[in-house]
């Protein structure tokens, strides 16, 4: 049994319902037992480990549709564990994990097994997608129908697009029938060949080889043609270029259920980082321009881009200590990016709190068809995943000291503000004014991965 933990006096937002408002939340067991906004209405039972909450935003525990945690095959840059450890510390409660691992999720049985590893680790619950193809090589159709069932919650190829326009159409059509979301790694790799960063006067200077935004944005613009008639829930992963937002609202405008991601460094950074050649800076897609962030964070504003996801990508100090055109894609971030979401979205006045806790945590719940289970919403008798969030905290991005096994983060060493205080998993509490608990009730973690 967990204890009972009574947060009292914080700003309570709950996007589900459009809550917020200055109150406070009872949690018993798994559950949230009571939320009141009502001064003094709600007083903690016997027992109860009450946390002053005055001054935080105490919302959903963060979701993250989109983290690589390399697990099976590439245990030396993360693990279940390790990245469901390090997602707590960043006030996530929730992670959508990729399929490209060694060998990659494309059959019930791995499914299965990252389900009983995330079981296994005591911290953020842990949901895999599914590869849409067969070792996702785009050839033929994974068995998603029976992912599905095993708990595969979407289904995609990432690291790699599903390129062939036949496939995709074939692929499309099964997720609409599972009620599944498609996410996209958007990238026509016909026109990427050689490409290490974004194409233009940065990589021309550098004699570097270019990755132009048109092999994102053909992609996009063909899948959204092909789901005209399959009407499946598309999502475009990580936004890199700005005509792609362009093309998402316009689907979006004709009521097609499509959806975008953007990423903390796809809106704090641009190829200028590439500058000095160094390869924690290459990524796919690659860093682009400061109009491409405009136009990104101009999505957010707008509604286009509804969901934020981190792409969380580990690699080994060995991996990223190769020359720039031999490292491997990929940043960390799951630990970094709430204040870096809060930099780019809040700190520019682009949106306000309510807006952006509906990014992080309703949003991407409804994307992997959570949000019914009642992750990603706080509610009385809902499950007790809660995160309490320090506005004000001043601390500065050290990488050395992440709880992710890899290192590979381009934010070290940048000051920033704000950081996840308390964060409650089934009502376990496994952060704790700042600090990761000790060991947690291996009870309450039985039902982390229904
Ligand atoms: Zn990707």
């Amino acid at each position: 049994m967990s204890h009972s933990h009574f947060l009292r006096g914080g700003r309570i937002i709950d996007p589900d319902r459009g809550m917020d408002a200055t109150g406070d939340v009872l949690i018993v067991g798994e559950t949230i037992a009571a939320i009141s906004t009502r001064r003094g209405a709600l007083s903690p039972p016997e027992g109860a480990v009450t946390i002053d909450c005055e001054g935080m935003i105490v919302t959903p525990g963060l979701v993250d549709p989109h983290v690589h945690l390399r697990e099976p095959g590439g245990e030396s840059k993360e693990t279940i564990a390790s990245g469901a450890a390090a997602a707590i510390l960043g006030g996530f409660t929730t992670l959508c994990c990729m399929p490209n691992t060694n060998p990659p999720i494309d059959l019930p049985s791995t499914v299965e097994f990252v389900l009983q590893r995330a079981r296994a680790a005591s911290g953020a619950r842990v949901f895999p997608s599914g590869a849409a193809t067969v070792g996702r090589r785009g050839e033929q159709l994974a068995p998603m129908g029976a992912m599905a069932k095993a708990g595969a919650v979407a289904f995609t190829d990432d690291g790699d697009c599903v390129a062939s326009a036949g496939m995709m159409g074939k692929v499309l059509a099964v997720c609409a029938s599972l009620d599944k979301a498609f996410m996209q790694h958007c990238q026509d790799p016909t026109l990427t060949e050689g490409g290490v960063m974004n194409a233009g006067v940065v990589s021309a200077r550098l004699g570097l080889g270019g990755w132009p935004s048109v092999a994102e944005e053909v992609i996009i613009e063909r899948d959204v043609r092909l789901n005209r008639i399959h009407q499946c829930r598309y999502h475009a992963q990580h936004l890199s270029a700005g005509g792609s937002v362009e093309i998402i609202r316009r689907a979006r405008g004709t009521g097609q259920p499509v959806s975008a991601e953007a990423s903390p460094h796809h809106l704090l950074l641009t190829d200028d980082a590439c500058g000095t050649y160094d390869p924690v800076m290459k990524v796919n897609p690659p860093l682009r321009t400061d109009a491409d962030i405009r136009a990104i964070i101009e999505g957010i504003v707008d509604g286009t881009i509804t969901v934020l996801a981190t792409d969380h990508a580990p690699h080994t100090a060995s991996e990223k200590s190769r020359d720039f055109s031999e490292a491997p894609f990929g940043m960390i971030g799951i630990e970094c990016a709430l204040p870096l979401y809060m930099k780019a979205l809040l700190d520019s006045g682009a949106i306000e709190w309510p807006r952006l806790v509906a990014l992080l945590t309703l949003e991407p719940a409804r994307l992997l068809g959570l949000a019914e289970r009642g992750i990603g919403r706080l509610f009385e008798s809902g499950p007790a995943d809660v995160t309490v969030i320090d506005p004000n905290h001043r601390w500065t991005i050290d990488a050395q000291a992440m709880r992710s096994k890899s290192r590979n983060c381009p934010f070290h060493g940048w000051q920033v503000r704000g950081r996840a205080r308390e964060v409650f998993v089934a009502g376990s509490r496994l952060l704790s004014a700042g600090a990761p608990a000790g060991a947690p009730q291996t009870s309450t973690h039985a039902t982390h991965a229904n």
